[in-house]
This record gives C-alpha cells, structure tokens and sequence, in this order.
C-alpha cells in the first residue's frame, strides 16, 4: 500500500490531505520523514505523523537452521544470503546476531532489536555457543586441555576463553566457547595441528536449534527464549 492511502485510511484526513501531509514533511517513516507519498509501506515498519505511532515496529526474534553455503550477510553479489531463505519484508528490517561462516551450518538469530542480539555476541557477557565439530584429523588428547587453558591468537594478540571440548568420536566433538572471533573455531583447530572439516551450531545460551526446523528453514523465538538472553 501506498503512503499516502495509508495515512488515509488511518486517519480522517483525505488521500489529497495526506499528500500534503507527506510534502510538509509530517510524515516519518522507520523514524526518518519521507516526501515521497508514493513509498510502499511495509507492514514492519514504524509510521507516525506529528509524531503520533500510526503503526508501530514490530519486534522479530527468530531462529534459522542455516544450510552450508549461504552467507550470513544482508546482500552478496556472488553467493545466496540468508536472508534469500526469508520473505523480503522481512529480511529487510533483520541483522544477524552471531554469524556463521559460509561453510557452517545450524542455528543463526536474526532479529530487529539490536540492544537484545548484542547480548548474544558481546564477549563481556560470555554467552556459551555450542557447536558439533567434525575435524579432518583425529582430536589429539591434549586439545582439549589446550581449548580449556585458551589459544593464543596473533591477530588479536589475547588468548580465548577457556573452552570446553568434548569428544565424541575421534574426529567429533562438542565445543562450547564463549566468544565468536572472525573464524574462532577453526583458528583454534588449526592452531593444535587440526582442520575443521564441518561445523555446526547447535546452541546459543539456552536458545537450542529447533530438530524440526530442517535446513533452510525458520521460526519466532519463543518467549521464553527471548527473555533468556536477558
Ligand atoms: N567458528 C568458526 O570458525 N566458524 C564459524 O562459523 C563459527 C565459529
């Protein structure tokens, strides 16, 4: 719908009084004024004239399994995104909190809310992410007390949190770790003598990756896991 059959509908003022309404500059749309009264207004957004809500933002909060192969970026020029697996209405308003990288696969949060996804990545507050790791080559039995002491990375030049590792085969494991630096785990494998052959999300905090949801695709988080991250 056009904005200014919008303003029109919700208000007693005409389609032609809320062109001129939209000129004036009375018009805010996503808190910016917009002259344009030809804008498609999008159902997410906030729109308010005179500075009264005459639609307010909704809040979005979901989980995504991401398949392997989509960036988790907002636009790409030469790989799928995942907000391509989302209505574009949608994808629109989102950001990520917590990327993965291309080859990774499981759970991605995506919302509007940006003070409530920073919760989920500040190092300060040392959410555990939990990740099923599968290596090129047998875990050595010192990894992971290495994980747990923390590794040394020369870019940034800090050691890890401690990390907890858990083996569950010879090339498997569970990994919690407590922050997520550019490429952390696979910088950490590779710095005991390791590669990461596949990765996995499987929890942030308490939210864990829905098994009904298969690649590719999403739900709203509940309630309950929304206030977790509080
Ligand atoms: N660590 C990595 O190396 N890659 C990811 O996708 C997530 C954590």
């Amino acid at each position: 719908m056009k904005l200014d059959r919008f303003i029109s509908n919700r208000t007693a003022h005409s389609r032609q009084a809320a062109r001129l309404l939209i000129a004036s500059g009375r018009v805010q749309v996503g808190g910016r004024v917009t002259h344009d009264p030809r804008h498609e207004v999008d159902q997410f957004v906030a729109i308010s004239l005179d500075g009264e809500l005459l639609q307010a933002r909704e809040a979005h909060f979901l989980m995504l399994h991401k398949p392997i192969g989509y960036l988790s970026a907002t636009r790409d020029l030469h790989h799928p995104t995942v907000m391509k697996l989302l209505p574009a209405a949608l994808g629109e308003q989102l950001h990520i909190g917590g990327r993965l990288d291309r080859g990774s696969s499981g759970l991605l949060i995506l919302t509007n809310d940006g003070l409530w996804s920073r919760r989920l990545t500040e190092p300060r507050i040392k959410l555990p992410k939990t990740y099923h790791v599968t290596t090129l080559r047998p875990i050595s039995a010192e990894t992971a007390e290495r994980f747990a002491v923390g590794i040394y990375m020369t870019t940034e030049q800090l050691t890890t949190s401690p990390a907890q590792l858990q083996q569950l085969g010879p090339c498997e494991a569970r990994l919690t770790i407590y922050e997520g630096r550019y490429h952390q785990i696979k910088r950490m494998f590779h710095a005991v003598g390791n590669q990461v052959a596949a990765l996995h999300r499987e929890s942030m905090g308490d939210i864990v990756l829905d098994q009904a949801l298969l690649p590719g695709q999403y739900r709203a988080l509940t309630a309950a896991e929304i206030a977790s991250v509080d």
